[in-house]
């Protein structure tokens, strides 16, 4: 259908066809299996990308794989007129996994910034009396929750948010994991306050479990919403099925979307309790496509493969290794973050290169900012693959500052 061609080929009708909000796109990838990738050149890749910590179990998993296509091959679509099996069974199993309690239910949409739109909409309907309406909320700076514009109102990035102001309303950005500026900013005004466990697209910044657990009293204390974006951490990233587990506190809400699939596109929003379910009612919010067959079945397969194939365990061992090997790198000034998503500070500003000479090398990594590297591989990555990248990376790091 699409028939063969280079790299070279390919992407000068990419960029005679696809608009250039992504820049030009680092190779052209025509095949993956577990956590390779090949390009339209016959190039091998080592994938520590893992499609921005969508591909859960790496890529053309078999088990996830079967079960989407027989699903499509059985009902591919009803709309939201209808249900089906699949749809009830994920939502019941992400309940189960969230430890949610009674009363708690489930939105699904198709991705990550459209479950966060839903939990903008959700944190608009808590309104507060009608002499003090809540019109605030509050976020952290080096917040990422997406491109839409309620979730870009939510995202800190002046870059990203300047073009399309104005944004939707009431959206303060407060010091990152600052507990006085929380304190400060958060009182009976405050609809929901929105906060990732872990800060992805900043370079893997988590916040400490203190912070989450004084997050929640003052939300509850307040009478306003704790909303936790697990986009990015959620669905096993940290080693746990959340991030914020280890905080041991009950958020109002969780969005989830990245890995919830194992690579085919679905998001989800959860409430928590009886209380924030009640705030969206019939009419208020939908999709078309939310809630599929197709993608529910892809989900529980995902979320039964990570379950029965021990993979929490795997990206604990796998995690570790890799965080303790990075820290021994000469170069290599600091590493955050919990499971397979890891952030690795250089002691240069040549992140973009090292993306460039890792792929040379036939590695993929990712560069959040100018010194910082993101790791974000299949959570399916073996200690032997996670040993070739460590083996690799000094000649890497030091080819990339070569380069400058
Ligand atoms: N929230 C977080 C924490 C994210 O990391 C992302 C994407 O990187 C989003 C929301 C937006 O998700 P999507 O790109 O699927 O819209």
């Amino acid at each position: 259908m699409t028939g063969m061609g280079s790299g070279a080929e390919w992407l000068s009708r990419y960029s005679s066809s696809l608009m250039g909000v992504f820049g030009t796109p680092q190779r052209v990838l025509v095949r993956g299996a577990g956590c390779l990738v090949w390009d339209a050149d016959g190039k091998e890749y080592l994938d520590l990308l893992g499609g921005i910590a969508v591909n859960a179990l790496g890529h053309a998993h078999p088990f996830v794989t079967s079960v989407i296509a027989s699903q499509l091959a059985t009902l591919g679509h009803v709309s939201n007129f209808f249900t089906s099996p699949t749809q009830i069974a994920l939502a019941e199993k992400l309940l189960a996994l969230a430890k949610a309690p009674a009363g708690s239910k489930v939105f699904f949409a198709n991705s990550g910034t459209e479950a966060v739109e839903a939990a903008f909409k959700l944190a608009r309907r808590n309104t507060g009396t009608a002499d003090a309406p809540r019109t605030k909320v509050v976020a952290l700076d080096g917040a990422f929750h997406g491109r839409t514009m309620g979730a870009l109102a939510l995202t800190a990035k002046e870059a990203y948010r300047a073009p399309f102001e104005p944004l939707p309303g009431g959206v303060v950005h407060i010091p990152f994991g600052d507990l006085e500026a929380l304190r400060a900013a958060v009182d009976h005004s405050t609809a929901a306050v929105f906060l990732e466990p872990i800060q992805g697209e900043a370079g893997v910044r988590p916040l400490s479990a203190e912070y989450l657990q004084a997050a929640r009293r003052l939300t509850t204390d307040a009478g306003a919403l704790l909303i936790l974006d697990e986009v990015q951490t959620g669905v096993g990233r940290t080693g746990t099925w959340l991030a914020s587990e280890d905080a041991g506190i009950v958020p109002d809400a969780i969005t989830l979307a990245k890995g919830l699939g194992g690579g085919f596109p679905i998001g989800a929003l959860l409430t928590m309790g009886e209380k924030p379910s009640a705030l969206l009612s019939a009419g208020q919010h939908g999709t078309t496509f939310g809630g599929n067959p197709v993608a529910t079945a892809a989900a529980l397969a995902t979320l039964h493969a990570i379950e029965n194939q021990h993979v929490l365990a795997n990206v604990n061992t796998v995690g570790e290794h890799l965080r303790a090997g990075l820290a021994a790198v000469p170069g290599v000034t600091g590493v955050r973050g919990r499971g397979l998503l890891i952030g690795v500070d250089l002691d240069a500003d040549v992140a973009p290169a090292v993306v460039q000479a890792g792929l040379d090398a036939g590695f993929i990594v990712n560069a959040p900012g100018p010194h910082t590297i993101r790791l974000a591989p299949p959570l399916v990555l073996t200690t032997a693959q996670a040993e070739t990248f460590l083996a690799a990376f000094p000649a890497i790091l030091q080819t990339a500052k070569d380069a400058q």
